[in-house]
């Protein structure tokens, strides 16, 4: 794709505009129209929109926020960065917040009016139990859509349930640019203005600042690449992720390995491949791969509710001691399944997860 970022940066050299200006907006309805929202608006990170998101709903300080513990941590950061306190719920079979269990714990307990889950791992979560939640509880949505740009869940593309969903350009995300980035999407035309404002310093008309804002605007350059260079490719860049997770989960057929699948109406985009290993395995297993040449990751080793930060800020609550997270925290391996490893790598991951006999 080097022609294409290269043509993208000469191209915002020649406008002479680097903020604002044309390229942004254009990524802006292109992404839009690709993933199903009705506006998109850039930012200057996945974080940055997620707090824009939340801003966007008036979400106050001691609000109570359903969420999950298993995530990036900046999920949680934002909530934190407006003094909003997280309620972590456990995650299900797949890792993904478990939604029953959320249901169960607004029956019994009042006073959280939002929600703000994350389509982890590329994986769509239950989109009609999302819309379920929010009529049976009257609950605000933000979906955290930075690592399933593309999913769908029965068809309906991730995002589009919140009012407000936000999403990363982060390098390693399936859309990544080559540096930060972010984007607010949304269907409400007064939440895309508000986010629009925010992004810039709260200021409705050039010097005249409405509310305090943010500097946190997507810049030309990484607008440009991603709209000329990047967004083109999305989808083959997917097509070949489903393609890799759909020969690791026909292919691995080790008996000490356990493979979570996504929801049945879930069209994942697989941003990562996790594995489930026997407790207290993860570590040789990963060395079993390494000796291998097979380089893993785990997402996420420690939960959000045990981070020094969030112990240090104090204000959180859980709704259980949640077990199957920390089964995901401690045992979880996340496989290559990046879009660009080819057929002999693909095979020897496979082979190499075959050969795993521990002792
Ligand atoms: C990457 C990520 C973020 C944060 O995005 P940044 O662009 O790194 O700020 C938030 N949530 C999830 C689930 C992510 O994977």
């Amino acid at each position: 794709m080097k022609d294409d970022v290269l043509d993208a940066v000469a191209a915002v050299g020649a406008s002479g505009r680097y903020i604002l200006g044309d390229h942004v907006a254009e990524l802006e309805a292109a992404l839009a129209a690709r993933l199903g929202a009705g506006q998109a608006v850039g930012v200057g990170s996945g974080l940055d929109a997620l707090e824009i998101a939340l801003r966007c709903l008036d979400v106050e300080p001691g609000e109570r926020v359903l969420t999950t513990p298993l995530s990036a941590f900046a999920t949680t950061l934002a909530l934190v960065r407006l003094g909003a306190i997280p309620v972590f719920a456990d995650v299900d079979g797949a890792g993904l917040l478990d939604l029953d269990e959320c249901r169960r714990f607004l029956r019994q307990s009042r006073g959280v009016r939002g929600l703000l889950p994350v389509h982890l791992y590329g994986h769509a979560l239950d989109l009609d139990a999302l819309a379920g939640l929010r009529e049976e509880f009257g609950l605000w949505i933000v979906e955290d859509c930075a690592q399933a740009v593309g999913a769908t869940w029965r068809g309906r593309p991730v995002g589009t349930v919140a009012e407000v969903a936000a999403t990363s350009f982060y390098p390693t995300k399936n859309l990544g640019a080559l540096g930060d980035g972010g984007a607010v999407l949304t269907g409400s035309p007064a939440h895309a203005e508000r986010a629009r404002r925010l992004r810039n310093y709260g200021q409705e008309e050039t010097y005249c600042h409405v509310e305090v804002g943010l500097n946190s605007r997507l810049d030309e350059l990484h607008a440009a690449v991603l709209h000329r260079a990047l967004l083109p490719r999305l989808a083959g860049l997917t097509a070949r992720r489903r393609e890799i997770a759909a020969r690791y989960c026909a292919e691995i057929r080790c008996r000490e390995l356990r493979l979570p699948r996504p929801g049945p109406g879930s069209d994942s985009v697989w941003h990562l491949f996790p594995v489930l290993v026997k407790p207290g395995m993860r570590d040789a297993f990963v060395r079993h791969l390494r000796e291998r040449g097979v380089e893993t990751g785990a997402h996420y080793p420690t939960l959000i509710s045990e981070q020094p930060a969030l112990l240090r800020y104090g204000t959180f609550e859980v709704t259980s001691d949640l077990p199957r997270a920390h089964d995901f925290a401690a045992n979880e391996v996340s496989l290559p399944v990046h879009p660009f490893l080819a057929e002999e790598e693909l095979e020897h991951v496979i082979a190499a997860c075959n050969d795993w006999r521990p002792r």
